[in-house]
This record gives structure tokens, C-alpha cells and sequence, in this order.
């Protein structure tokens, strides 16, 4: 199959942008003709900015290709893989959801593949044990925090690190909430999952990139990078994420704002919105556009909007940011 992705990222990436690609849309992959797939909005990138009608593959194998949509075609092998994991991944966290909300209903089939999904064996065991230590399993935290197994698992997997885990790196009630505090722990992790705690709502976004300060402390910065966002609790009723796609980070210096707020997530998430550099980060503005807001969404809304803290401007219970190991 076409190769895509650079490095870090498999052939469900874009290599230039590193979006997840999509079965369709502005994220479907398109094949060069040297056989490298981009995503259709990199490639329109490619074709408006392309010298002499001819595109460089970006993988620099040599190769041109005339710049004309006709000339890149949609690559639709890569495009059926891509809605094959998608279909795979839904399932996988039906079933987790099912498990750790139903666990007597889950199937001697269903047992052994949450089994092996966790990582548990499922050795010389009788079915209701099984069901029991799995459903334990899946609602048990993560060390230090308050996310449960079952929620690690949906977001590592909305972070395309299906496998992998999730540590505690921040979190307001222990470390402090203070936008100092909260630097001094998160300091240049790359990959973090900011958690809101607000009542009964459990929500937030994962991003990509690290926090990238500013040269001037009363400054602001900006980086793009993967940005989704989420809502484990209080707004579905399954844990759910949209928007995912590339968009803007801002990061206010020490003593500065940006924005508005010490950190400013893909448009609508602001943290310590208030006062400035000393503003409590628990301090939250959060707010998706109701064209954004995905079917099934059942929490408070304004004027159309979801806004997942039950208002607009809120003070969170807690904030958490976790990173992907
Ligand atoms: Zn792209
Ligand atoms: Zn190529």
C-alpha cells in the first residue's frame, strides 16, 4: 500500500499534515503518481502552489505529477482501510462501554476480546469471574488521577495510541492552580489530554503539540497541531469526541494572555480566562459552535451552542493534563 505518513504516524496519516485521514472530505487520501497518498486538502496546497504544473512528491522520491485534480485521484484502497479501522475502532469502544456499564450482558466471546483488549488473561476462569475482573479492571483510575481505565482507553485511542497509556502529569487540587503551577508540571510534554472536571461532566481535548511559551513573557504564542475534543461524561451517552483536526494553540507568556486566557485550545477551550498570568487555570471558558456539536448531544446548550460546563464561563472542579507514555 501507498505510504502516507512520515515517521512518527502510520499510513492512516497524512505525512504533511499529519491529520488522520478520512473516507471522505477535505482529509481523503489522494495518490500521486509515484503512489504516495496525501490528504486531498494538502494536495490542493501542493497543486495551488505548484511551479510549472507539476507537483514534487513531498516524500521527495523523485517523481512529478502534473498539477491537476485529475492528475491526483482519490486513493481508494487507502481510503477503504482507513473506514475499515474506524468501523473497528467504534466497535471496540462499544463494546469497553458495554463492558464497564453492563458487564453480566457481555458474551463469552465479547469476555475474551475485552480480555485481550486490556491486556488480561483470560486463563482457566469461570465466565462470571472474568466479567467481574474486567469490569474491575475497566473502572479503576489511572494512578493519581480521576480517569478511569475504561475513559483511558477511549482517549488513547482518540489519540491514535490505541495501545498505549495514560500518566498524570497536572492536576489543579494537588499541584496547584496557578498558571505557574501548571507550566512547572506540564513543561515541554508533547501530546497532552487536558480533563475538565465540572459536576457531573467529565470533558476536554487532546492535542498534539507540547506548550510552546512565548520568547516575551507578556507575550502570546501560537503553534497548530491536532486538536480533538471529547466529552467522556455528561453530554452522550457514550463517551464521545469531535472536531478532530488541525487547529491553533495559544500559550500566553508568565505574565501575559492570550487571548484572553493563559491557554487558549482550537478556538473554543480557554483555560485561566481570568486576571491574567496569575489566573486560577480552573477558570474555563468552553464553547462549541452548534454546527460542531455531534448527533446525541443531550447537555446544556446557549443560544444552540454546547457549552460543556453547564454555562459558557465556569469554575472547573478540577483540571487535569495527562499525557500519552
Ligand atoms: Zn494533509
Ligand atoms: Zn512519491
Amino acid at each position: 500500500m501507498a505510504a502516507a505518513g512520515g515517521a512518527d504516524h502510520d499510513h492512516l496519516h497524512c505525512g504533511i499534515c499529519t491529520s488522520h485521514l478520512t473516507r471522505s472530505g477535505k482529509h481523503e487520501p489522494r495518490q500521486l503518481r509515484c503512489g504516495h497518498s496525501f490528504c486531498a486538502d494538502c494536495i490542493g496546497d501542493l497543486c495551488r502552489h505548484a511551479a510549472n504544473n507539476t507537483i514534487a512528491c513531498p516524500n521527495r522520491c523523485g517523481v512529478t505529477t502534473s498539477a491537476t485534480t485529475e492528475e491526483v485521484p482519490k486513493n481508494y484502497p487507502l481510503a477503504a482501510a482507513v473506514e475499515a479501522k474506524e468501523h473497528q475502532s467504534r466497535q471496540q469502544l462499544a463494546l469497553l462501554h458495554k463492558c464497564a456499564t453492563a458487564a453480566h450482558s457481555l458474551t463469552p466471546p465479547e469476555v475474551a476480546q475485552v480480555m485481550l483488549m486490556c491486556g488480561l488473561s483470560h486463563a482457566m476462569d469461570t465466565l462470571p469471574n472474568m466479567r467481574s475482573r474486567l469490569h474491575g479492571h475497566l473502572t479503576s483510575l489511572v494512578e493519581g488521577s480521576t480517569v478511569t481505565r475504561l475513559h483511558e482507553m477511549f482517549i488513547t485511542k482518540w489519540a491514535n495510541a490505541g495501545s498505549k497509556s495514560l500518566r498524570l502529569i497536572y492536576r489543579s487540587t494537588r499541584d496547584g492552580p496557578s498558571f505557574d503551577d501548571f507550566l512547572r508540571c506540564v513543561g515541554d510534554t508533547k501530546g497532552l489530554v487536558f480533563l475538565i472536571r465540572k459536576d457531573k461532566c467529565v470533558f476536554g481535548a487532546f492535542i498534539s503539540a507540547g506548550l510552546q511559551l512565548p520568547d516575551n513573557p507578556r507575550g502570546e504564542n501560537r503553534c497548530d497541531c491536532n486538536v480533538c475534543h471529547f466529552s467522556l461524561a455528561g453530554h452522550f451517552n457514550e463517551p464521545t469526541k469531535w472536531r478532530e483536526c488541525r487547529q491553533s494553540v495559544w500559550v500566553a507568556g508568565r505574565e501575559g494572555t492570550a487571548i484572553g486566557a493563559n491557554l487558549w485550545i482550537g478556538g473554543w477551550l480557554w483555560l485561566g480566562y481570568e486576571d491574567g498570568a496569575a489566573a486560577d487555570m480552573r477558570s474555563c471558558c468552553y464553547l462549541t459552535p452548534s454546527r460542531y456539536v455531534p448527533d446525541g448531544y443531550v447537555g446544556a446548550r446557549e443560544h444552540g451552542d454546547a457549552v460543556l460546563g453547564g454555562s459558557q464561563f465556569f469554575m472547573a472542579d478540577e483540571v487535569e493534563v495527562l499525557t500519552v507514555v
